[in-house]
């Protein structure tokens, strides 16, 4: 196989990305922005070397625990639980958490035998043994991956001494944290509902 073609077919790692549109990209890089292309490497080279996981909640960061972990004004005893690191910056901006997250990195796939392996509950176990949580707030999509994953998560949970809360359904059906307008997704916060407890 031709370096071109090498390219192109690497490329193809990326999310929604077939062989045509990775031939586009392999072309683009290579024709028209050389440059770019150079600082795209080393940004990579860099990134894959120094961003890993935050110990605590999972997200990425470049030391142990992140900023938001190690702030001590946050409350401790408020856990939110995300799918993408996206999603703390989206709930960040709407401003109606003052407590912690934890990032599951994915989402349960409802078509692919509802498999654990894709979001990191043994971490996130771990996580609650440490600290003072006293509430875990499900704040997952409203889309079919999402619910699927509150679901399994509020198993898991529903055995253990915790509260656990999730966002409102106030929050349009089907909808992701990502698109969903601040107002929405802070009322959908405040009016959060309890998910109930084992007998
Ligand atoms: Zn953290």
């Amino acid at each position: 196989m031709n370096a071109f073609d090498e390219l192109a077919q690497a490329l193809e790692i990326l999310p929604n990305i077939g062989t045509k549109s990775a031939q586009r990209i392999a072309y683009y890089l290579l024709q028209h922005n050389r440059e770019g292309t150079e600082h795209l490497i080393q940004c990579l080279e860099n990134a894959l070397k120094q961003v890993k996981h935050c110990r605590l909640c999972n997200t990425f960061c470049e030391h142990d625990i992140c900023d938001l972990c190690a702030d001590q004004t946050r409350d401790q005893s408020q856990l939110m639980i995300v799918q993408m690191p996206l999603d703390i910056s989206i709930l960040e901006s709407a401003n109606c958490h003052q407590g912690l997250y934890f990032v599951l990195m994915g989402s349960i796939q409802p078509l692919q035998n509802m498999d654990l392996n894709s979001i990191a509950i043994k971490k996130l176990l771990n996580r609650l043994h440490e600290g003072d949580v006293k509430e875990i707030i499900i704040a997952t999509n409203f889309n079919a991956e999402g619910e699927a994953t509150a679901f399994i998560l509020q198993e898991i949970l529903k055995k253990l001494p915790f509260k656990v809360t999730r966002l409102a359904r106030g929050m349009p059906l089907g909808s992701e944290l990502e698109y969903t307008d601040l107002g929405t997704l802070a009322q959908s916060f405040y009016e959060r509902t309890p998910i109930g407890k084992e007998k």
